[in-house]
């Protein structure tokens, strides 16, 4: 499919990353298209669920508002596969421009996709990953995919790993060894199986979260045409407060 090179592909329009200013840090963010929406086919995100798949935020927010925005993302998706090492210049060139304007810059790349950044490497830049790059830049992401979590990565790359229906159990795991996950919940809980919830909806700060907690993230509705909420809840992919209270009933 053809594409043309957007003007950025980076952007801050996002409003609770904006919340993070007040704690002196600026926040870019790339958002693809998530799974295989893209012509190839290609999957982005390894690791999703048909739950996280039904509740992907492409739906919810900005993405289910407007037509220009999914199809934005598209066309960034489809320039990412056709030309990735230009691509990454692309925005090893915009993370340049931003680092020289900002003091406290965190970047997320995988704003609605899953890729493993820190395997990406730039020819033109000694072979070396946006991460290795840019090492006074903070890093961060959420990922389904638990190989990433528990692999080394880079010390400026932040991961916390994203709970849903179909890993809950890698969740608790990685919870043990001392990670932090994060869980959809229809409003946040203070503690979930025996693990402090910090509320994730007050920044994406992620990077300055308390170590082995949980990150509560309140469910967001979908505004997408034919839109259905209560399938999150169905799935496993939320989780509403309530049914845990009458679980702890029973047991
Ligand atoms: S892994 Fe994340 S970005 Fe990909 S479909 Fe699921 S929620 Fe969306």
């Amino acid at each position: 499919m053809e594409f043309r090179i957007p003007q950025q592909l980076l952007t801050d329009n996002n409003t609770k990353t904006k919340k993070g200013e007040k704690y002196g840090w600026k926040t870019f963010i790339l958002y693809l298209a998530p799974f295989t929406q893209n012509s190839k086919g290609v999957n982005l995100c390894s690791h999703a669920s048909k739950g996280c798949a039904e509740s992907c935020l492409f739906g919810s927010g900005r993405g289910g508002m407007s037509p220009n925005v999914p199809a934005g993302r598209i066309n960034k998706t489809e320039y990412f596969l056709a030309d990735r090492q230009l691509f990454l210049n692309q925005l090893a060139k915009e993370i340049t421009k931003h680092s020289k304007k900002f003091k406290n810059l965190a970047i997320r790349l995988n704003g609605t996709s899953d890729i493993a950044w820190e395997k990406l490497k730039i020819k033109d830049k000694d072979n070396k990953s946006l991460m290795e790059l840019f090492p006074k830049v903070q890093f961060y992401d959420y990922t389904k995919n638990p190989i990433r979590i528990q692999n080394e990565i880079p010390t400026n790359y932040h991961l916390t790993f994203s709970r849903s229906e179909e890993n809950d159990e890698v969740s608790i795991e990685l919870l043990s060894k001392g990670k932090n996950v994060t869980i959809v919940f229809d409003k946040v809980p203070e503690e979930y199986k025996g693990y402090k919830v910090v509320d994730g909806d007050k920044n994406d700060l992620r990077f300055n979260d308390e170590k082995n907690v949980i990150v509560g993230l309140k469910y967001k509705n979908m505004t997408g045409k034919g839109a259905d909420n209560s399938k999150a809840f169905k799935s496993g992919f939320a989780i509403r407060v309530k049914d845990i209270i009458e679980l702890q009933k029973v047991a």
